[in-house]
């Protein structure tokens, strides 16, 4: 499991701050339906749910994958696919 940010973030860089192993990066990711998230991102094969993000973001923009709800379960795909594609990271 992980954390995953959603399409609400403001990219303020709160999360960032406190991130004791840096996985969460900025950065522009295209879906393959074409969408486009301009927002940030947490690798998931990094985050080690320590969970110090989620009371940070001041949008409630992070949640633990497991606690997404079910309208933005998907977000869970493109956190991590954001950075298996390669464009971010
Ligand atoms: S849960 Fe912890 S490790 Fe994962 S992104 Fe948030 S601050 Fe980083
Ligand atoms: S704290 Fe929330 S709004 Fe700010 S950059 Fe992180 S996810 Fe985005």
């Amino acid at each position: 499991m992980a954390y995953v940010i959603v399409d609400t973030c403001t990219k303020d860089n709160a999360c960032v701050d406190v991130c004791p192993v840096d996985c969460i990066k900025e950065g522009v990711f295209t879906d393959s339906d074409g969408k486009v998230y301009d927002m940030l991102f947490i690798n998931p094969d990094e985050c080690i749910d320590c969970g110090l993000c989620e009371p940070e973001c001041p949008t409630n923009s992070i949640f633990a994958e497991i606690n997404l709800p079910p309208e933005l379960k998907h977000f869970a795909r493109i956190n991590r696919e954001a950075f298996a594609s390669g464009q971010v990271g």
